[in-house]
């Protein structure tokens, strides 16, 4: 796992770290979702397509004065400061920037969300929360989908989530949580290390819980060119999933390296013959609701 960095406290309760929002995806849950990406990961995936999302920005400032439209600043205190109407969404700062992080996040307040939510809620199916990994703000998360469910009791409340969870998050979620997309980056825990920088005990243990308590929406694989995706490995990760539930969602996701760091071994992006190849694998071992992109 990745090394705590010092920086700001991630704000609890009824404001959270936010990173961005979309108002219409259609590629976060089922149907058209608003989606609230937090700020902030506790692990440090190889193959992270957005890993300015991984840390606090921890005003070290070194991003400042390279923003050509001077968008940023720091205040008295020494805070970085972003001025959204200046911005001109060059990401400088985001390449500069050597904590991974981004100087755009911001603190917004559950009440902030459901303004922007609000004149879309007529088109919308739901809202997702991702990241980052938005459980390392459960507060934020619980007031926010109570908020939801108490406003526009129609819509679903899913989260998007790496699944490196406490049980106990998912109890303090459970009630106003509909269902959860889980990634499990790789069922052999070395090689899960070695890719995410920690290990998948709990991942496992939270797909077990979810699908036990009917919130799991799909799990999501992520399969690297010679890294992750063996055939044995990819037999025995159905086998296991199987194990669950035989007609689970299964999204076969693969990889691709667009926004990923540099590595110092490239990593490989799978052909379209080589991702029907791991759906095939899977289909030996269940009769998994398989999505394969
Ligand atoms: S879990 Fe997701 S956000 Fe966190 S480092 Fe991995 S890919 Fe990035
Ligand atoms: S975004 Fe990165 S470079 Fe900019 S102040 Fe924060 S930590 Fe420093």
């Amino acid at each position: 796992m990745a090394e705590a960095r010092p920086g700001r406290v991630v704000p609890a309760g009824t404001t959270g770290l936010v990173n961005n929002t979309i108002e219409f995806s259609a590629v976060d849950g089922p149907g058209n979702r608003f989606v609230v990406f937090t700020q902030g990961c506790n692990l440090d995936c190889v193959a992270c397509h957005n890993p300015y999302t991984i840390n606090p920005c921890i005003d070290c400032g070194d991003c400042v004065a390279t923003c050509p439209s001077g968008a940023l600043s720091l205040d008295r205190a020494g805070k970085v400061l972003w001025d959204a109407s200046t911005c001109t969404g060059t990401e400088v700062c985001i390449d500069v920037c050597e904590y991974d992080s981004t100087p755009k996040a911001r603190t917004l307040a559950v009440a902030d969300l459901l303004g922007q939510l609000r004149p879309a809620v007529p088109f919308l199916s739901g809202i997702t929360v991702s990241g980052g990994e938005a459980t390392q703000q459960p507060a934020f998360v619980r007031s926010l989908f109570a908020a939801v469910k108490a406003e526009f009791g129609r819509l679903t409340c899913f989260v998007d989530t790496n699944g490196d969870v406490e049980a106990a998050t998912w109890n303090l979620l459970h009630d106003v949580m509909d269902a959860a997309m889980v990634d499990l980056k790789c069922l052999d825990d070395d090689i899960h290390r070695r890719i995410t920088g920690g290990s998948n005990a709990r991942v496992l243990e939270s797909i077990r819980l979810l699908a036990a308590r009917g919130k799991l929406h799909e799990v999501r694989l992520l399969l690297l060119d010679g890294v992750n995706d063996a055939d044995d490995l990819l037999a025995a990760t159905g086998q296991w999933l199987a194990s669950i539930d035989p007609r689970m969602r299964v999204k076969v996701i693969g990889f691709r390296n667009h926004g990923v760091r540099p590595s110092p071994v490239p990593l490989r992006e799978p052909t379209a013959g080589q991702r029907a190849h791991y759906a095939d694998v899977l289909r030996t071992q269940g009769d998994f609701d398989l999505v394969v992109v």
